[in-house]
């Protein structure tokens, strides 16, 4: 890559968010940039380091409950999200990371744990751990069509009065009450699908970025992608 990074995504704690390949994501919308001939600096925050507060858009990937309950302890200490968050700044949350900026969620074992309470969501346990493949129909994000993930979670999340869902189910648990799947608020992005998302979803990725650059960007024309897509919805 040559040239000035326009654009800094930064990942929080790959090393203990991350064991469903959603570093993934990071590596997409660097892609996806590349491609329309703009760079990227991706930006791996490791637990116990600062989290940068100047970077155009952050991504929090999903984790165990012991992980995530470790990388929160971190992330709580710094107080450098809700600083992020109110300025606007995107934020694309997943799995442990949606449970992680709610207001609480329960691990196994029954211990609810105070979340960051950036997003009104709270998060119970499944009966059952939800597994397995979901297609679920996007409501408030424009121009991104259904969304194809998978999940892998004990968790079940309830929405409050100021988070709205980001998708109803068609298939699959996703937030495991109400048929609706993860979250909106503000200037985060949240949700059960990993894949990753954004390779799964490259609408989702471009939207994002569209947010990060504060301008629309040229579609790219992916065939592979595509077939991934529809392979995956069928
Ligand atoms: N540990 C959380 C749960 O099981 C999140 C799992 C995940 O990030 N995939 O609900």
């Amino acid at each position: 890559m040559t040239g000035e990074a326009a654009l800094r995504i930064a990942v929080l704690y790959p090393e203990v968010l991350g064991t469903y390949g959603d570093r993934g994501n990071a590596l997409v919308l660097e892609r996806r940039m590349a491609w329309r001939g703009e760079a990227v600096e991706v930006v791996d925050v490791a637990v116990g380091s600062t989290v940068p507060t100047t970077c155009d858009l952050y991504l929090i990937g999903g984790g165990e409950d012991a992980a995530q309950s470790a990388a929160l302890q971190d992330l709580s200490r710094t107080g450098a999200l809700a600083d992020i968050v109110s300025r606007g700044v995107p934020v694309l949350a997943v799995c442990a990371g949606l449970q992680m900026l709610g207001q609480t969620f329960e691990v196994s074992g029954g211990r609810v744990v105070p979340g960051l309470g950036l997003l009104d969501v709270t998060t119970t346990r499944l009966a059952t751990r939800a597994v397995g493949e979901v297609v679920a129909r996007v409501d408030g994000l424009p121009g991104v069509p259904e969304l194809t993930g998978f999940e892998n979670h004990g968790g079940g999340t309830t929405l409050g009065p100021d988070a709205a869902p980001l998708a109803q189910v068609v298939s699959g648990t996703g937030n495991g009450a109400g048929g609706t799947e993860g979250a909106l608020q503000g200037s985060i992005v949240a949700t059960y699908l990993h894949g990753p998302v954004l390779a799964r979803n490259p609408a989702l990725a471009d939207l994002l970025l569209s947010r990060a650059t504060g301008r629309d960007l040229a579609p790219l024309d992916l065939p592979s992608v595509d077939r991934l897509r529809r392979e995956r919805l069928a």
